[in-house]
């Protein structure tokens, strides 16, 4: 969406806030031992307190109130019985609507100490939403901040999963533009002041290749190697991006 009033700012924001209270109400639950689902339970408490709803849920039938996955899942993860193990990785992707506004953000965390390997895919995950974020400057065009995320991501020897994209959002879950995680040509036409959309680098610690597991929603990487995903809902703004998921 595009910000047309101070009401739009508002209830973008509210929708933003309920999503990061959300996020670390997950990420306090992770521990070895836990389940999935009691990790989407402990979503489904905090959106009901609000009065919000999972927008996946609302406008997918996805059969769960937030994404949960784990190790080499990318994106869409069914939260479930499966229980999470020390070392693993664990992405909490929610994406909440509230009042008829939708905000998404994203967090990969270790359960436990994270290997070497698992902690780099992590800051490098986040490194590259910070430069996405400091790339999405009005005027410039959407191609800018994929082009940003993936060379942070190729300097630290990562790879991103190019399938996997950032988009507009606000009204809904998944509006124009998309936003690749990479210097997409496609991705010419400009950011304007207004426009609500996602950052998300989704990156994988070895090939940029996906596959789609049998429960015809998670996707994995192909080669099975780690995957990170770390994302905020943002605002162009004249004086840079604004982002609306912080806690
Ligand atoms: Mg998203």
């Amino acid at each position: 969406m595009s910000i047309e009033s101070p009401a739009d700012l508002e209830g973008v924001r509210a929708a933003g806030r309920v999503v990061a209270e959300t996020i670390e109400a997950m990420r306090e639950r992770v521990a070895p031992g836990v389940t999935t689902l009691e990790l989407d339970e402990a979503a489904g408490e905090v959106f009901r307190r609000h009065g919000a709803v999972s927008a996946p849920r609302l406008v997918y039938g996805f059969p769960g109130e937030t994404c949960i996955c784990v190790d080499d899942e990318a994106v869409h993860g069914i939260p479930g019985r499966r229980v999470l193990r020390k070392g693993q990785l664990v992405t909490l992707d929610v994406t909440a609507e509230l009042d008829g506004y939708v905000a998404d953000a994203a967090v990969t965390v270790p359960v436990g100490e994270p290997s070497p390997e698992a902690a780099a895919l992590l800051e490098a995950a986040d490194a590259a939403l910070a430069r996405g974020i400091e790339a999405a400057q009005a005027g410039r065009p959407v191609r800018a901040i994929g082009r940003a995320v993936e060379a942070e991501a190729s300097r630290r020897g990562f790879s991103v999963l190019r399938e996997l994209t950032g988009h507009g959002v606000g009204r809904t879950i998944h509006e124009p533009p998309t936003v690749p995680n990479w210097d997409d040509p496609a991705a010419f036409e400009p950011l304007t002041e207004g426009l609500v959309l996602t950052i998300e680098p989704i990156l994988a610690a070895g090939g940029g290749r996906v596959a789609a597991c049998a429960d015809g929603w998670t996707i994995r990487t192909a080669d099975g190697s780690l995957a990170a995903h770390a994302e905020h809902t943002i605002l162009i703004t004249p004086t840079g991006a604004r982002i609306l998921t912080a806690a």
